[in-house]
């Protein structure tokens, strides 16, 4: 039997850099994984794969609609097995570059499926290994819908529509959250007929509304439909094709889309099943989630939950921050994660980011607030690239001009927005981005002026 101070379940974004950080803090660390590859969801069927189809297709994009205007003159053709070898690529280089931390700071990998059958006690196939401490970071898998059955080949979660064997002429998606409008967008700039068939009256629920409509209104531009406020009642196949059948909310009336290829993307489930023998008890929240406390302790004494598996926005980075602070704890030290101030992004074009609270939430509160806002099309460098869609937008508070949220679309958004995080960290004033020097010509100059506008005013509007 093995023995190590910590043994985490599950290598993606939370567990491995956890188990990163606690042997860089001295700790002798295992990980059991059970893919045959590290990295998790992010690296494998996420985060990484999704980037790359998209930076792949928005690179088609700008050569078809863009090169001309500078002079350039280039017939792009898409080789689709040659994109998804592109794609695979990224992965295999990001896996393996998991695989050589582990290497390089002592970590043993505990190849297969770990079950905590006792509390200190984690089983790996035929051998069990004694830990001290034990973090379960077993990550989400996609969710479906009652009537809707998944064959990852016409209907399919993320997951196949990463791996699609040919491009679907129609592709309907259920769900416009965040995977939904990346994914989607990837086949419609692949040549794809996109529909988007969402339950509620907007797309990507609890982010600021005037850019959930911007970015509504400009996906729409790009051949995206939109059917808000239907509801999924099932879907079939015949002969390679989808039927699915929705009820529009507002008059109950009955509608049918058939497609190619069905995305379902309605949110995903933690991972649970397996992790924790029954008689263990380990108590889980009603959403399905491990319930821990604010150190990330279980109710089984020494064993810890991180990532997706437990409360919170289930984002690559939060379970990043989760594992760091938990190795942290671990090894003696205090460490705990502002969840105030988890960015979150969608990488559509124009990029979305934001952070702190958004205007709904304020007005919610009944706080005094006052919004400063900037236009990309004011953005020299912006305008250079056509990449004048959107804007910036800071709130600040009205009295002390204290910083409490920051919603961007533009080019870069998921760039820009760290500039207003590392600032609110800091409990920064709009005035102290206002007064801060940025470099011309950068897109960063949109969030300076939008920061001017909590104060005296933009230059350039
Ligand atoms: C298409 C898509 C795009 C995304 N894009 C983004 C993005 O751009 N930015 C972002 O922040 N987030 C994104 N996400 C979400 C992100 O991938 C997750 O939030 C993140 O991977 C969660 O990390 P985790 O470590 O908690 O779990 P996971 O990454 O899910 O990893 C869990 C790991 O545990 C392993 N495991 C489970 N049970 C066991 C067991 N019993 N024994 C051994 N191993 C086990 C699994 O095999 C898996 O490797 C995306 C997700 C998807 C699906």
């Amino acid at each position: 039997m093995a023995e190590f101070d910590l043994i985490v379940i599950g290598a993606g974004p939370g567990g491995y850099v956890c188990a990163i950080r606690a042997a860089q803090l001295g700790l002798k660390v295992a990980v059991a994984e059970g893919s045959e590859t590290l990295g998790g969801t992010c690296l494998n069927v996420g985060c990484i794969p999704s980037k790359a189809l998209l930076h792949a297709t928005h690179s088609l994009r700008e050569a078809e609609e863009n090169f001309a205007k500078m002079g350039l003159s280039v017939k792009p053709k898409v080789d689709w097995a040659g994109m998804r070898g592109y794609k695979d690529e990224v992965i295999g280089q990001n896996t393996s570059g998991i695989e050589f931390l582990f290497k390089k700071n002592k970590i043993t990998w505990l190849k297969g499926w770990a079950e905590i059958v006792a509390a200190g006690q984690v089983r790996v196939g035929e051998e069990t290994h004694q830990a001290k401490s034990i973090v379960i970071a077993s990550g989400s898998e996609p969710s479906t819908l009652p009537g809707v059955e998944v064959d990852e080949k016409v209907i399919v979660t993320s997951t196949g529509a990463l791996a699609l064997a040919k491009i679907p002429a129609t592709l309907a998606v259920i769900g416009a959250g965040v995977i939904g409008l990346e994914l989607g967008s990837v086949y419609a700039r692949l040549g794809s007929k996109v529909t988007v068939i969402e339950y509620l009256d907007t797309i990507t629920p609890g982010m600021d509304a005037e850019i959930a409509r911007t970015l509504q209104r400009l996906l729409k531009r790009q051949g995206i439909d939109f059917t808000l406020g239907a509801a999924v009642q099932g879907a079939s196949v015949k002969g390679g094709k989808a039927t699915l059948s929705y009820k529009l909310r507002k008059d109950d009336s009955e509608h049918e889309i058939t497609a190619d290829c069905v995305l379902v993307a309605t949110g995903r489930r933690p991972v649970t099943a397996g992790v924790a023998a029954g008689p263990l008890g380990l108590k889980l929240t009603e959403r399905g989630q491990i319930e821990t406390d604010a150190g990330f302790a279980t109710n089984i004494p020494g064993v810890y939950a991180i990532g997706d598996v437990r409360e919170g926005p289930m984002l690559a980075h939060k379970a990043s921050d989760e594992g760091v602070a938990l190795a942290e704890i671990l090894a003696g030290h205090k460490a705990a994660v502002n969840y105030d101030l988890i960015p979150s992004v969608i990488y559509t074009t124009p990029e979305v980011a934001s952070v702190g609270k958004t205007q709904e939430a304020l007005k919610a509160e009944g706080r005094a607030y006052k919004t400063g806002k900037f236009n990309f099309m004011g953005n020299g460098r912006a305008k250079a690239m056509f990449a004048g869609d959107g804007f910036v937008k800071i709130l600040a508070d009205k009295e002390t001009d204290r910083i409490l949220g920051c919603h961007i679309i533009g080019p870069s958004a998921g760039e820009l927005i760290h500039e207003v995080c590392v600032a609110m960290e800091f409990g920064a004033a709009a005035e102290d981005i206002a007064r801060t020097c940025h470099a011309h010509p950068t897109v960063s100059e949109a969030v300076r002026e939008a920061a001017m506008a909590c104060g005296d005013g933009p230059i350039h509007a």
